[in-house]
């Protein structure tokens, strides 16, 4: 499968600390950035398709329209900027997009 496109113009370098959430795929690591998983790739970034990850510890704050969170567009619905992060609801929780 070779669903992967190279992210330009990425200033930013993905690592343990980088604050991104990080998913271990087998021998490399995707990291949760922009609505896209990021994987290292010769010296750039790959992006991939997004896997499914729930956003953990979320607290009892649920995103809305006046939750005081800056928004974003992604595809066909709305993704909260959330400490670093961007959240989606899904169901009954958020994901990691
Ligand atoms: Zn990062
Ligand atoms: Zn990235
Ligand atoms: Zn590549
Ligand atoms: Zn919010
Ligand atoms: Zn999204
Ligand atoms: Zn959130
Ligand atoms: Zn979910």
């Amino acid at each position: 499968m070779s669903t992967c496109t190279t992210h330009v113009d990425h200033p930013h370098t993905h690592g343990p600390d980088c604050g991104h959430v990080a998913v271990v795929h087998g021998d490399h690591t995707d990291y949760i950035h922009d609505g896209h998983a990021h994987r290292e790739h010769d010296g750039h970034w790959d992006e991939c398709e997004l896997p499914h990850v729930v956003a953990e510890d979320h607290g009892d704050h649920l995103h809305g329209p006046d939750c005081g969170h800056e928004t974003i567009q992604h595809g066909d619905h709305v993704d909260y900027l959330h400490d670093g992060h961007r959240h989606a609801a899904h169901g009954d929780h958020y994901d990691e997009h």
